[in-house]
């Protein structure tokens, strides 16, 4: 992650923000999480006594059975693993979640997912799904449950300003990130560039490399603020010229994720406009991952790119159930574009993937309609959600704020960076290796604690180092 964060940034990502029970209109960390105590009750009840001698007998022989599978490892005098995974080993969500799950007591704030509960329609959805309509157990189409094809045809027809046709233009996928997957299979070949823009969500890098292509960075830039004035993620932008000179006959994709994770920033009209006339002057396909599109602050428009003159013909608009309904662990994504492109799309999903789960397929539809009797309304989900996290926003900042760090206000997403720069020579004792950048180091530090509300955690971490680094 921090190739794709300035030097001078920490990731401190707030990927948790809230408690349950906000969408009914509960205010942001007051009340506690369902389950808990009374669940670890029942389980310890219904453990058998521990000195048990065959209990314990059985113990060890699978301890036993463990260490001998563990020791046993396959060599080869050929090369075991396939060169494209050469170098995309190390995921840094993979390690923080890793650490996290170490320790009972931890606040991930690293990866995108709420910790609030989703909304009840949804629920429903899903409840229904399942002990509904027996066939929902069985297979469906292999490209789309065809309700689910046919609501997001019609739903994002209306925002794209475009015909779409649920079997040609629409494709169901394990998550964004199994679309952003088939995308890159389908589309990067061997020594093709893919242009990304930095700070970015992790997987972009190596998903090119695996598909044989070659990532070229471009940054966002921060402008400089005023003494005092505090940063907006609308202050990082792209520099024309510097942008311009990325683009090489070897170009074969353009990645866009706008709002962006991890900086918030959500791209403008005319930063739009002109990625679009780059891509189109120099023959390039778009993949914009707009998955925190209702995760909007502060006025802001999300714009889809796709939706802009000459941009539907070559643009792939990648989205996710599990950010537009808070239902991460469902993994419903979706990706919409021409069938010219969305051909090879479909021949990568029917060879690896195949097909999705129905269920969540058949919830994810009917949230959909549900959103659509609803839209532009307050009773929306869509119109709900950006005004609970950005409360959750400003009460984060106004933490770190009251710390002395300078964060970067994100427009867009449930992402954030902070400056840390200042307190670089007052660290505490960090985990993590010496020659680890110290941020990164700093991020292991913050996501241990001692409570049950993330931002209240936050809170009382931040505030207990500020106590210890008062003289
Ligand atoms: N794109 C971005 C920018 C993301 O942040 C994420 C998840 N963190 C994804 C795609 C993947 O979404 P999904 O859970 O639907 O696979």
């Amino acid at each position: 992650m921090e190739s794709s964060l300035c030097p001078k940034m920490c990731g401190v990502r707030a990927g948790r923000w809230a408690t349950p029970g906000w969408w009914r209109g509960e205010e942001p960390c007051s009340s506690p999480p369902p389950g808990g105590a009374d669940t670890e009750a029942v389980v310890t009840e219904q453990l058998p006594p521990q000195s048990e001698p065959r209990l314990t007998l059985h113990l060890l022989c699978l301890q036993l059975t463990l260490c001998l599978l563990c020791c046993l490892q396959l060599t080869m005098a050929k090369r075991l693993q396939a060169q494209r995974l050469d170098g995309i080993d190390y995921s840094p969500r993979v390690e923080f979640v890793q650490l996290a799950s170490e320790e009972a007591d931890v606040v991930n704030l690293g990866q995108g997912f709420p910790d609030f509960s989703p909304p009840e329609f949804a629920v429903e959805a899903f409840q229904h799904a399942v002990s509904g309509d027996f066939m929902l157990n069985q297979y469906t189409k292999a490209f789309g449950y065809p309700p689910l094809t046919k609501i997001l045809a019609s739903f994002f027809g209306k925002l794209l300003g475009q015909e779409i046709d649920p079997l040609k233009n629409v494709l169901v996928t394990v998550g964004a990130y199994g679309a952003l997957f088939t995308a890159f299979q389908a589309l990067v070949d061997e020594g093709d560039e893919v242009i990304i823009i930095e700070p970015f969500f992790d997987c972009y890098e190596p998903m090119t490399l695996m598909a044989g292509g070659r990532p070229v960075f471009v940054s966002l830039k921060p402008s400089p603020t005023q003494k005092g004035e505090p940063d907006s993620s609308s202050n990082w932008q792209l520099d024309p010229t510097e942008l311009a000179s990325k683009f090489t006959s070897r170009t074969k994709a353009f990645i866009l994720n706008t709002p962006n994770n991890p900086l918030g920033k959500v791209f403008s009209k005319e930063e739009l406009e002109l990625v679009a006339s780059l891509c189109q002057q120099h023959d390039v396909v778009c993949i914009s991952d707009e998955v925190y599109q209702w995760m909007v602050f502060d006025g802001f428009q999300h714009i889809s790119i796709a939706s802009l003159p000459g941009m539907w013909e070559r643009t792939l608009t990648i989205g996710s159930a599990g950010k537009t309904f808070s239902v991460t662990g469902w993994k419903v994504g979706w990706v919409l574009g021409p069938d010219s492109l969305m051909k090879h799309l479909r021949t990568v999903h029917q060879n690896s993937v195949y097909h999705c789960a129905t269920q969540g397929q058949a919830a994810v539809a009917q949230s959909f309609e549900r959103e659509q009797l609803h839209f532009g309304r307050p009773s929306s989900y869509f119109v709900q959600l950006p005004q609970y996290i950005q409360r959750c926003r400003d009460h984060m900042i106004q933490s770190l704020q009251s710390m002395g760090f300078r964060p970067v206000t994100p427009q867009g997403s449930y992402f954030l960076i902070t400056d840390i720069s200042d307190f670089k020579n007052k660290m505490p004792d960090l985990p993590g290796a010496a020659d680890e950048p110290y941020d990164r180091r700093f991020v292991k530090w913050m996501i241990k604690n001692k409570d049950e509300s993330t931002l209240r955690a936050m809170d009382q971490k931040l505030q207990k180092w500020k106590a210890e680094l008062t003289p």
